[in-house]
């Protein structure tokens, strides 16, 4: 009953900090961006927070993660981010789970499976390679249907025809 209960707290905490990751999501669906966001935690504080803003700085590398990441490098005021995770409503795709590895995360949560582009377990395990000096493990499905949601009403209010699940190759 006890490691039950044990079970839960941990999940529930975790689905805190993927809500925040939501919040951030959904800013970016105001914003006409494909609705992705991202926190960064280290013990209980959140220490950064980005939505995906690639339209609104034509930057192709303005995913959630990057940006999280490197705005929590900077209150931190060091690249390591060792004793941080990372919370994101869709698993990170290939630049995405590098910066995770070079930034060397304890660990990486994710809502929505990507089967196109993710490398967090979809295509790849990236940031679980033993190849690399450093391993991020990777946790997938938090609140995972919420965060298709978002990409759902996103792409569906882009392309009303448009048949196939969301995908971070549309970013
Ligand atoms: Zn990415």
């Amino acid at each position: 009953m006890h490691a039950r209960r044990t079970e839960y707290a941990a999940w529930a905490e975790h689905a805190a900090w993927m809500r925040e990751a939501l919040a951030e999501a959904a800013l970016a669906l105001e914003a006409g961006e494909v609705p992705v966001g991202a926190v960064v935690v280290r013990g209980n504080q959140m220490i950064a927070r980005a939505h995906n803003a690639r339209e609104a700085s034509a930057d192709p590398t303005a995913h959630a993660e990057m940006l999280a990441i490197r705005r929590a490098a900077a209150t931190l005021g060091a690249w390591r981010l060792a004793g941080c995770s990372l919370y994101v409503t869709l698993e990170p795709c290939p630049m995405c789970a590098g910066a995770i590895v070079y930034s060397r995360l304890d660990a990486v949560f994710y809502g929505a499976a990507d089967t196109r582009a993710g490398c967090c377990g979809s295509l790849y395990r990236l940031t679980e390679d033993p190849a690399f000096a450093h391993d991020v493990p990777a946790h997938g499905g938090l609140l995972a249907a919420p965060c298709e949601a978002l990409l759902t009403r996103f792409f569906a209010a882009k392309r009303p025809n448009a048949k196939g699940g969301p995908t971070s190759c549309e970013l």
